[in-house]
């Protein structure tokens, strides 16, 4: 009999919850109605929308008109960039972070093609975008700062409140892509004066291809897709009402049990850095001292995180990496770089990122698993 799989690769995305699935069936089976129809057959998928809408808002304190569905983080991404610039005749400047994740990187680069100008700001060695190193670079011609909440590949959480502020006095509008802490943070966007935010709900427990952007109230960026009349007019196209369904069931689920799993994460995360410890193992945490639950990039020295990866798929254990490596060349990520990780130990990084279904046992399963790749 085979091993059972042990997941961990949570960063990448999650398990549906049996709760989400469940919650998502009768709008595919049987109340398949179009809700933008006037018939009494469109009124309970309205209502669910509705209703998914409103659960979305309350879990990051927003307003229900305020939550846009997408397709997901990418999506939410790439409008909240594109759609900032395209409503500035004035191509007022952005400036984002160079270890953002590539639907922002390459929206920006998007813009920057059309004449819109981008800045790029440098994160410390431990990941952090400091309000000092944005406020040496915003001025009152800035249009939008986009700032992630925590970075996906090395957990680091960043200043989201402060970095705001800067905006926010020279005018600037601030969106952050929150699609690993949505769900895993508490998140109150009227309370960190976010204008805009990014979540996709796989990454916490709901369905794939499904997320949304919350735009604040008042905040003017262009539509995303013109057609139909959903989404306020600013994102067109029939709603999937079963993936949004399925969505507010995740969320809320997960915003109900925040503390409890990050307290059970933060006992598993602790397990695995203790054990690698005592098995004595050289290796560096990456994403400094404030990071997600449960993310962990840890950098072995002169190791190949590539080989690690592949040899703990064998035993049935899933990770990820943050350098490839093809027959010529090493690519080692976006982020590693950016954070200035020297190449040796960047080439021998994995990322290992627990989630609330995780056990004692699995982490005891991959610091076995890890032991053994180092010895041969
Ligand atoms: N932004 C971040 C930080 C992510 O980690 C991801 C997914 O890996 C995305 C955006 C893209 O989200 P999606 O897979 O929903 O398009």
């Amino acid at each position: 009999m085979s091993k059972p799989m042990i997941y961990a690769d949570n960063a990448a995305t999650t398990k549906l919850d049996p709760e989400a699935f469940e919650s998502m069936k009768p709008w595919l089976l049987e109340e398949y109605g179009n809700a933008s129809q006037p018939y009494s057959f469109a009124r309970k998928p309205k209502k669910a929308l509705a209703e998914a809408r409103a659960t979305i808002a309350a879990c990051i304190n927003a307003l229900p008109e305020e939550i846009f569905f997408t397709s997901g983080g990418t999506e939410s991404d790439n409008w909240a960039i594109k759609g900032s610039a395209f409503s500035d005749s004035e191509h007022r400047a952005t400036i984002t972070s160079a270890f953002e994740h590539h639907a922002i990187l390459r929206s920006c680069a998007a813009i920057e093609r059309l004449g819109y100008p981008v800045a790029y700001l440098s994160p410390t060695p431990d990941g952090q975008i400091t309000p000092e190193n944005l406020a040496s670079v915003i001025t009152d011609k800035t249009r939008l700062v986009s700032i992630m909440f925590a970075n996906n590949e090395i957990g680091s959480i960043q200043p989201i409140k402060e970095l705001c502020k800067v905006a926010h006095a020279h005018g600037a509008l601030f969106h952050t892509d929150a699609v690993q802490a949505v769900g895993h943070l508490e998140i109150d966007v009227k309370d960190l004066g976010i204008d805009m935010l990014s979540a996709s709900a796989h990454k916490f427990n709901g369905p794939k291809g499904i997320g949304f952007l919350y735009i604040r109230k008042g905040v003017a960026i262009s539509s995303y897709a013109d057609g139909g009349a959903q989404e306020g007019n600013r994102r067109a196209g029939t709603e999937n009402i079963a993936s949004i369904v399925g969505m507010a069931t995740a969320l809320k689920g997960n915003c109900n049990l925040i503390e409890h799993n990050r307290t059970n994460i933060l006992k598993l995360e602790k397990q695995l850095l203790q054990g690698l410890n005592e098995s004595g193992v050289e290796y560096i945490r990456n994403g400094g001292s404030n990071t997600l639950p449960g993310l962990i990039s840890i950098s072995f020295p002169n190791m190949d995180g590539e080989a690690i990866l592949h040899r703990l798929d064998l035993q049935g254990i899933v990770v990820s990496t943050g350098a490839a490596c093809d027959s010529v060349n090493t690519i080692i990520s976006h982020v590693l770089q950016s954070i200035n990780l020297p190449e040796e130990a960047a080439i021998g990084t994995i990322r290992i990122s627990i989630g609330k279904y995780n056990s004692l046992t699995d982490i005891d399963a991959i610091i076995a698993s890890i032991n053994k790749e180092r010895v041969q």
